[in-house]
């Protein structure tokens, strides 16, 4: 499987250049052709690319956990300790930590949508010790995040991103080369604007078009189908 997609990345990158005129656009889509084979399988995804050898060398594994119609909660592990992206449903993250007997030290918030915020109180209860980070709006987050912040992990240090548009509180989180953008950007799309302006969105994309090609993209959605079938109608 590894194999699989390792050349299927050599494909794809190889077109860029000469087929796809937006390089920086899908320069950062292309990370996630990556991890779009591997999701579902219940594999932790950082370290099976990670073996491909042209990755971020990173000691942590990322996981997919599903949640709600369509959501994924992003696990980040290292040594028995779990940081947790956007839990919108607590059942399924508790579910995950517990079979891998995990000790949930942060939960990392990108936008105050409930579908991404939706677990944090039942989790709270069951994990006191693990800090909530996220935007300021949000009234469950005890550490408030801004662009440019730094959130330290024994993961390592967490970069905070501001990538307003799908909200005007939107952020995004970056650990060595992998990139937690919650509904800014998507397989083959970007999310919806609720409250920003297409500018922002445009300024947000750009922001993260700016990041190492190598980067690996953690959208909190699978919409990457039914993406590609409204870009072929
Ligand atoms: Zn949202």
């Amino acid at each position: 499987m590894v194999e699989e997609v390792h050349i299927r990345h050599t494909h794809l990158h190889g077109m860029k250049p000469k087929h796809i005129g937006h390089g920086p656009a899908v320069k950062s889509l292309l990370a996630l052709q990556q991890i779009a084979p591997q999701l579902g399988r219940g594999q932790p995804v950082g370290k099976r690319l990670h073996h491909c050898g042209t990755f971020p060398d990173t000691m942590f594994t990322v996981t997919p956990v599903r949640a709600l119609a369509d959501n994924y909660i992003w696990v980040l592990q290292q040594n028995r300790r779990a940081i947790i992206v956007d839990p919108g449903q607590a059942a399924p993250a508790q579910a995950f930590l517990e079979a891998n007997q995990l000790t949930l030290e942060a939960i990392l918030l990108t936008h105050h949508h409930a579908d991404h915020t939706g677990g944090i109180s039942e989790l709270s209860q069951r994990w006191p010790e693990a800090k909530v980070y996220g935007p300021a709006d949000i009234a469950l987050v005890q550490e408030a995040v801004m662009d440019g912040s730094h959130i330290d992990t024994t993961l390592g240090s967490i970069a905070v991103l501001a990538v307003p548009g799908h909200t005007l509180d939107h952020l995004a989180y970056r650990l060595d080369g992998h990139l937690f953008c919650g509904d800014t950007l998507f397989g083959a799309g970007c999310g919806k604007l609720f409250e920003g302006t297409a500018a922002q969105m445009y300024q947000s994309l750009n922001t993260l078009a700016q990041l190492p090609d190598n980067t690996l993209i953690y959208p909190a959605h699978e919409y990457t189908l039914s993406n590609l079938a409204f870009a072929r109608r």
